[in-house]
């Protein structure tokens, strides 16, 4: 009786050790790093309805006025790294802001949205477009930049890297670096691959050139656990509303 007595009290031990350590590892999951990066490009009051990546003004407002109300913080590139690598804390609700290929749009109609809102940014610059027809002024980029937007590199000229061989692409992405800190001051050092598009190389020289991570298109929320040299960005398409928005912000898709 004593022999079952005691069986007993080791399977009821390992019943409750085995929930502990359950209990435990969904603790550990909901602290686990989770922040939504969004991507946006155009931004203007009248997209061109046939230009998807082109997106409403209005829109674009009600969303940072979303973000606003519902307190989330928009991080600056360094925030958002130390959050991933647990070198600073994760605020309740973060959110990374970036805008693609340094439009004109951006200074004219984004920047005064995001200073409305007190909101920190990303423009992934394409080096031999600054001061383009449609591009953003050598001093417009440098005004952005002075309240509360990181530049960052998006290559020399915006070019499909995975064509291209190690040496040239090697040359997109330090041209770039070249041109952006001679137009900034400072080194940039985290990447956007053009179109989404990149290989083992474009990887391979980022490292080499010492970029702390990449982001990609598409594949939902970045964590902790992403690849550094291929983050997940969610895109934004004209088609998107706000309950678009809000749903992707929360699960990525
Ligand atoms: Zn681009």
């Amino acid at each position: 009786m004593k022999k079952i007595f005691s069986l007993l009290l080791v399977f009821l031990l390992m019943i409750v050790s085995s929930k502990s350590h359950i209990t435990l590892a969904s603790a550990e999951n909901s602290t686990a790093v989770k922040i939504p990066v969004m991507l946006y490009h155009v931004v203007e009051p009248n997209p061109d309805p046939n230009n998807p990546y082109q997106y409403p003004l209005a829109e674009f407002e009600k969303e940072m006025a979303y973000l606003k109300e519902n307190g989330y913080r928009t991080l600056t590139m360094k925030q958002y790294f130390n959050i991933l690598d647990k070198k600073a804390a994760m605020p309740e609700k973060p959110i990374l802001l970036t805008f693609d290929d340094n439009s004109s749009d951006f200074y004219q109609y984004i920047f005064p949205i995001l200073q409305k809102y007190g909101m920190k940014a990303t423009e992934f610059t394409v080096s031999n477009w600054v001061n383009g027809s449609w591009n953003m002024t050598a001093s417009q980029m440098l005004t952005i930049m002075e309240n509360g937007v990181d530049i960052q590199n998006h290559s020399v000229t915006h070019t499909f890297l995975a064509n291209l061989g190690r040496e040239q692409q090697y040359a997109e992405i330090n041209n770039a670096t070249i041109a952006l800190k001679e137009l900034t001051g400072r080194t940039t050092n985290v990447f956007a691959y053009p179109y989404g598009n990149y290989n083992a190389d474009t990887i391979s020289v980022l490292k080499e050139l010492g970029f702390k991570g990449a982001f990609k298109v598409g594949g939902g929320i970045s964590t902790d656990q992403s690849d550094r040299y291929q983050i997940p960005r969610i895109m934004m398409l004209q088609n998107h509303t706000l309950d678009d928005f809000i749903r992707m912000v929360t699960i990525g898709d």
